[in-house]
């Protein structure tokens, strides 16, 4: 009697991704998708034009080493070549860098709630995860990250701003918090919403990274330069690092419709920061009318507003699929609207208005 192949144990406490609801209007009503922040704009018509073009090497393997995009993103950040690596999308080079520094057992530090990725790719490569819970103003707690840190810390997760609350860490707390992190323990800085931050008090990594070889700092070209399909994104970091997160990407995993495309985003930069500013402008819309209607919404910093519903979340979640606004509710804490077409904005605060009265 066979019981089957013997898989490892370390998977057995993986938390599922939930993926954002896809919008499903019922009886032909609008629906708008606000639950996984992705950017409202379709791909720009030089973004397309690129993609169509690499459409016809499709019979080729991708360029392996991005040896065209990395020169790219290294001129555009003003980075050393060899201080960037690639990955397949943001949570692709998050599990490199957890497999670059983590044994089994050794811990990662991260604020929760925070991304849901964390946990899992943690737990994947069989690393036990040290989750620290925000302070009461849906902050990251960082001296209580700080005192989290032991021998067997090989890795501190920093969101920032952080999804899904969009609170953000200024400089003199990062730095200072930096200070006290061991040499030996590599921090990431994930900035997957660092085009959204329009706190001149929150630092942009590339000025923190710089002097400090134990930060890499992940970008992403899923949110603000709307390429969330494709999967690619990077990290900056020091060579040792950078050269191990290299070894450890998957063979050909980003595609070149991936590299083509992000390529021909950067070169459109102008415009899609354009599309950028009117999202953070809808954000300011939505959380002034939010504030108006007495919700205590904590500053946001990313594409997304935060509302914490305890008891009372999935009930909301369920009236605003009702109105045709997909939320992404996380049971007994909160939900996640992110910012979408002004309509869908409109309607989430339609939703808002009455749930509160
Ligand atoms: C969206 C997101 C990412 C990256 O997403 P990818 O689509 O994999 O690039 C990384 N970190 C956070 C906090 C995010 O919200």
């Amino acid at each position: 009697m066979s019981t089957g192949p013997k898989l490892r144990v370390a998977l057995e406490d993986i938390p599922a991704y939930l993926p954002g609801k896809p919008a499903v209007g019922g009886d032909g009503a609008p629906a708008f998708k606000l639950s996984s922040n992705e950017n409202p704009n379709q791909p720009l018509p030089s973004v397309l034009a690129a993609m169509e073009r690499a459409l016809r090497g499709f019979n080729r393997y991708p360029d392996m080493g991005c040896s065209q995009l990395i020169p790219a993103i290294a001129a555009r950040l003003g980075v050393p070549e060899s201080h960037v690596a690639t990955g397949t999308g943001g949570v692709g080079v998050i599990q490199q860098v957890i497999q670059v520094v983590c044994d089994d057992r050794d811990e990662v530090v991260y604020p929760w709630r925070s991304f849901e990725a964390y946990p899992i790719v943690t737990q994947m490569v069989g690393a036990r995860s040290v989750q620290v819970p925000l302070t009461p103003d849906e902050h990251h707690d960082l001296d209580a990250m700080a005192a989290a840190i032991t021998d067997r810390t090989r890795l501190v997760i920093l969101c920032n701003p952080n999804n899904p609350t969009g609170t953000a860490i200024r400089r003199a707390e990062l730095e200072s918090f930096l200070d006290r992190v061991p040499g030996d323990v590599l921090v990431l800085i994930d900035e997957a919403y660092r085009e959204f931050v329009r706190d001149p008090e929150v630092p942009d990594g590339l000025e923190i990274y710089r002097d400090r070889p134990n930060v890499v700092l992940l970008r992403t070209f899923s949110k603000a330069y709307g390429l969330a399909g494709l999967r690619v994104g990077y990290a900056v970091a020091h060579e040792p690092v950078a050269t191990a997160l290299r070894k450890v990407a998957v063979p050909f995993g980003v595609s070149q419709l991936a590299q083509d495309a992000a390529i021909a985003s950067l070169a459109a930069e102008a415009e899609l920061f354009e599309r950028v500013e009117h999202i953070t402008k809808e954000r300011g819309r939505v959380l002034d009318a939010l504030r108006d209607q007495g919700w205590p919404v904590p500053a946001a910093e990313g594409n997304f507003v935060w509302l914490r519903l305890g008891e009372r979340t999935m009930d909301f979640a369920a009236r605003a699929q009702a109105a045709g606004v997909v939320v992404r509710p996380f049971a007994g804490e909160g939900a996640r609207i992110s910012i979408g077409e002004p309509e869908g904005n409109d309607l989430f605060l339609g939703v808002a208005e009455a749930f509160r009265s």
